[in-house]
């Protein structure tokens, strides 16, 4: 049994000769902590002092600090693994198929105990926000990201508020004890997880409160990013292909980045990885638009009716309505620019390919990760791969099953039950 390690989270400044923020749209420079240029709409990206990505001796994520927009050394076994499939490949017919596991494994050496690649996002925006001096943190989840995040702020000095539909209470466990200064607040059982976003919202206008940020934090999109810094590292070369399961499609931007730094680097190919973006029908504004060429999501046409879509989804962890899809910078962008390509997978398609993974790899994976494994057999039944290609499929999730045997799962209980949404925020955070 493997022991709980939880990071030593540690203040220490942040330095300012790391990295700036560009904006992707008009190159205005920004530092440290800005989220968004107030000349336009443009995402910020950030941009290392070293070109080359030198390997760093910490066995998880830390590893890659490097290109992570943070100071001090993040001290976790938690990273992205990635290792060759001999089951899946030898299904597929493919003779480099590599598979990025995040989740829980530790005869493969995969440590994520929330068993997401959330993880990722989760340890270098906690360290990030510490390294600037703030310690509270509020984010609405109806899982994973609320998982993830409470698990690395325990025994830290970091509050974490996370606004729950009721409907999600029962995925919000950890595999250790909570420490109390993680705070889980549930709506009114009227409340669907779009409330939860307003409500976090709320929170987020305390004094010394900060918002995790969604698609605009890089400390979210440079952790997953180490998806494909792992792989390439792993292969010796950028894969020509990287597929992935969306909702936001903020990992497919955060792969995209990059892999333009790994393009600057040199030493790992000149030519972008292909981007294959899979997202679970019916609900699919993102494929909606793209196959029509659009740059943006017209409702309409692309998402009507989406609660009733919504209820009708095998991985509901994947439904974004507001997905960073047209902004500069977003998935548009890095779809364009890899000449990426979009998947619809319906539930008997996931299914059957979760079902297909499990037998071949030997591991459990969860439903979001089930869409991407069957947004892969799409390609190779519409022959757009080369069995020889170097293929990067990211599990996204998985090991839940395989971590019951090691841990007891702790489920947190709410210390806030909101009956009303009007109620006095500050009695919330005190
Ligand atoms: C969040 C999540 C996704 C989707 O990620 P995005 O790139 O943000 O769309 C896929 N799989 C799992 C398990 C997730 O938790
Ligand atoms: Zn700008």
């Amino acid at each position: 049994m493997n022991p709980v390690i939880t990071p030593s989270l540690q203040y220490t400044g942040t330095d300012h000769s790391k990295y700036t923020l560009d904006c992707v749209h008009c190159g205005s420079q920004y530092q440290l902590q800005e989220m968004a240029c107030s000349n336009d709409n443009g995402l910020l990206r950030t941009r290392y002092a070293s070109r080359r990505l030198h390997m760093h001796d910490f066995p998880g994520i830390g590893k890659f600090l490097d290109w992570l927009p943070v100071t001090a050394q993040i001290n976790t076994p938690a990273g992205p693994v990635t290792y060759k499939s001999t089951g899946l490949a030898r299904e597929l017919g493919l003779t480099n198929l590599y598979i990025g596991f995040n989740g829980y494994w530790p005869e493969q050496g995969a440590h994520i105990q929330t068993c997401s690649f959330k993880e990722l996002e989760a340890y270098p925006t906690l360290q990030l926000m510490q390294e600037s001096g703030n310690n509270k943190i509020v984010l609405a989840s109806a899982g994973n990201t609320g998982r993830a995040f409470a698990h690395a702020a325990v025994g830290t000095d970091i509050h974490v508020y996370i606004v729950v539909p009721e409907s999600g209470i029962s995925k919000m466990w950890l595999p250790e004890e909570p420490t109390d200064n993680i705070h889980l607040i549930s709506m009114p059982n009227t409340c669907d997880y779009a409330d939860a976003i307003q409500m976090a919202g709320k929170i987020a206008t305390l004094p010394g409160m900060r918002t995790e940020g969604g698609v605009r934090n890089v400390a979210r999109r440079d952790g997953m990013g180490t998806v494909m810094l792992d792989a390439a590292v792993t292969m010796g070369c950028m894969p020509d292909h990287y597929f992935q399961a969306i909702g936001s499609g903020t990992g497919g931007i955060a792969a995209w980045e990059a892999s333009l730094r790994l393009r600057a680097d040199g030493r790992y190919g000149e030519t972008l990885p292909r981007l294959h973006l899979i997202q679970n029908l019916p609900f699919a504004p993102i494929l909606n638009a793209w196959q029509n060429g659009r740059r943006d999501i017209v409702e309409k046409i692309d998402m009507p009716d989406p609660k009733k879509l919504i209820d009708r989804m095998y991985a509901d962890v994947l439904s974004n309505r507001y997905p960073p899809y047209s902004l500069p910078g977003g998935v548009y962008d890095a779809l364009t620019d890899t000449n990426g390509a979009m998947y619809g997978i319906s539930t008997p398609e996931a299914k059957q390919a979760k079902t297909l993974f499990e037998q071949s790899e030997g591991i459990d994976i969860v439903a979001p990760a089930a869409v991407g494994v069957a947004g892969l057999v799409k390609a190779m039944e519409e022959d757009v791969l080369n069995k020889d290609d170097f293929i990067l499929l990211n599990i996204t999730g998985g090991g839940v099953e395989r971590l019951k045997k090691d841990f007891t799962l702790h489920h947190l209980q709410p210390e806030f039950k909101l009956d009303s949404q009007d109620i006095d925020i500050e009695l919330i955070v005190r």
